[in-house]
């Protein structure tokens, strides 16, 4: 005999079911049932947009927690709402960024009990991606009864995903305001390919992870990710192989990697090269201050990354590394311990 379930029980299912590895879902059910609530059946992608944004903007704002599972990464609406909050990016581009790219997945993907596809397709919803989403009578005549219940179960089930995400990151609030303090002096990203040329010289014309020699095809790295520094200052800029590049990734490098930045650093330094002033200014007018500062950089961006660690290259042997023999670095770094 075929079982009957009713459309609370379907609601229920997609949100209650199923591995959550973020709280989108959450946040897309209230706001289809704030719609039913209003007896409206048509929401548009700019109206889905702020108020997808609204919800996270003051979610975030009262309790700040994981909307996701791993370790040391953020959600495409945690990063939005942090770069509103601090000042980067107005509340319309929030909103515009949010209606790009914030329902790539979830809208789709809604419409699932745990991981059949089948049972609730385009039961409470159609939509046209980047235009509209339709409401279904399934959702229309929920009872008000029904609505409230529904929408306490969905809070109860936003807190407990929350703070299951939350026991894998004990420094999230820690992790969070050093993001926030990199975002707000931070700025848009640069071309970093006219760097090239200089950069070369001052660490050996050799790739810096792997210490082979550069290809024509070579990259500008951030040894500290551009993620979490949100700057392109000369001072944290390599240049590698594509492929040792991608290897590394915007993970956090081993010591040795910051100890060589260091030194390479201080090449730029003992040249006369006008842009010595800029690392001077960001990191200290002497060889001490900026390794300190460096290694407190490096301290903080490993706060926010964590165990998302990358010890280098398999052949790559700092104590044979040609960079430490060439001659200018011997004497930028002849008073100085590495
Ligand atoms: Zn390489």
């Amino acid at each position: 005999m075929p079982q009957h379930f009713s459309n609370e029980d379907y609601l229920k299912g997609i949100v209650l079911f199923g591995l959550n590895a973020a709280t989108y879902k959450m946040a897309l059910a209230k706001i289809l049932l704030e719609a039913a609530k209003e007896q409206k059946n048509k929401i548009h992608w700019s109206e889905l947009a702020s108020s997808f944004f609204q919800l996270y903007k003051s979610r975030l704002a009262e309790k700040s927690m994981p909307q996701q599972g791993i370790a040391h990464r953020q959600t495409f609406m945690e990063r939005i709402v942090q770069q509103h909050q601090s000042g980067k990016l107005s509340e319309s581009d929030a909103i515009e960024q949010v209606g790009l790219k914030g329902f790539i997945d979830v809208i789709p993907r809604f419409q699932t009990i745990g991981t059949n596809k089948d049972i609730v397709k385009e039961f409470f919803y159609e939509f046209q991606y980047g235009s509209t989403l339709t409401l279904k009578d399934s959702l229309l005549n929920l009872s008000s009864a029904q609505l409230a219940e529904l929408e306490g179960e969905i809070d109860a089930r936003w807190g407990l995903l929350e703070g299951a995400f939350s026991i894998n990151q004990s420094q999230y609030h820690l992790a969070n305001d050093i993001r926030e303090i990199y975002l707000q002096s931070g700025y848009e990203r640069k071309p970093l390919t006219n760097n090239i040329p200089f950069l070369s010289g001052y660490q050996g014309n050799i790739c810096f992870y792997c210490a082979e020699h550069l290809d024509s095809e070579i990259h500008v790295d951030h040894v500290l990710p551009r993620q979490v520094l949100q700057h392109d200052e000369v001072w944290n800029l390599v240049l590698s192989h594509p492929e040792c590049n991608l290897l590394k990734s915007d993970r956090l490098v081993g010591k040795h990697f910051i100890l060589k930045l260091i030194a390479r650093n201080e090449n730029i330094m003992g040249s006369n090269h006008p842009w010595k002033a800029k690392i001077a200014a960001s990191l200290g007018t002497t060889p001490k201050q900026r390794a300190a500062n460096l290694q407190k950089h490096y301290a903080k961006v490993s706060t926010v990354l964590g165990n998302n660690y990358w010890g280098g290259c398999d052949s790559y042997n700092p104590a044979i590394d040609p960079f430490y023999k060439k001659l200018i670095t011997v004497l930028n770094n002849e008073s100085q311990s590495i």
